[in-house]
């Protein structure tokens, strides 16, 4: 059927997932101009630790690195809109395939033994028909070779209310409850926590503090993009 897959590119030309504009032949899902033009930020290979201050006084990371740059209208936020609310897992997986293969070639991770992705509620994972944190460390862990893991934690709703806690609290609460639901998978493990955006560190500090309560013995923060 090779020929009628052929046919369908004529009649509707595969598009670039960043700026629309129609592929050429050997380009999968990005042009060539877009991936160049893709707006890394090379924290991997910065001292400064930029990202790693927002964590500061929270939680205790080894290493937090973002891809790309944030910006509204831009190709970074079109290509994970399609990801996120266009049915298309597969650009994060090409993502995160893209920048398993800039970490590696720093060293980056030697010493981290598995991925997770930041789980989403089971209704919305469903609604979407998946995780775009997986797709990424789907993507990461093919070119990384460290081992992803779907099923050891999830995120649940939390009814139970909270009438003693501060409105702060009630609110963070209800906003992310993540539970451990496989221990002997973290146990001991240095895993790195993978997202799409990086925007505040509410939600990845959650996460990491359930993981760490739960045996596990360091985390790492490894997200596409990062918003200022
Ligand atoms: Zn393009």
């Amino acid at each position: 059927m090779k020929w009628l897959n052929h046919l369908v590119d004529i009649i509707y030309p595969k598009t670039c997932e960043a700026c629309g504009e129609p592929l050429s032949g050997g380009e999968k899902l990005i042009c060539t101009q877009c991936l160049i033009d893709l707006p890394r930020t090379n924290t991997h290979l910065n001292p400064d630790k930029l990202i790693e201050r927002r964590f500061w006084g929270k939680i205790n990371v080894s290493h937090t690195t973002a891809y790309l740059k944030f910006s509204k209208k831009s190709k970074v936020q079109h290509l994970l809109h399609q990801l996120k609310y266009r049915n298309k897992p597969e650009v994060g997986v090409m993502l995160g395939e893209l920048y398993g293969q800039d970490l590696k070639a720093a060293g980056f991770g030697n010493d981290i033994d598995i991925l997770i992705g930041v789980p989403l509620h089971n209704e919305k994972e469903k609604q979407r028909g998946y995780n775009q944190a997986n797709c990424i460390a789907e993507g990461l862990s093919n070119t990384l070779d460290i081992p992803y893991v779907t099923t050891a934690a999830k995120k649940a709703l939390k009814t139970e209310t909270q009438t003693k806690k501060s409105r702060f609290e009630r609110f963070r609460n209800v906003q992310d409850v993540f539970e451990i639901t496989d221990k002997e998978l973290i146990k001991n493990k240095h895993i790195a926590i993978v997202d799409d955006v990086l925007t505040t560190v509410s939600t990845i500090e959650s996460f990491a503090e359930i993981l760490l309560e739960n045996g596990c013995a360091e985390v790492s923060v490894i997200t596409i993009a990062i918003a200022d």
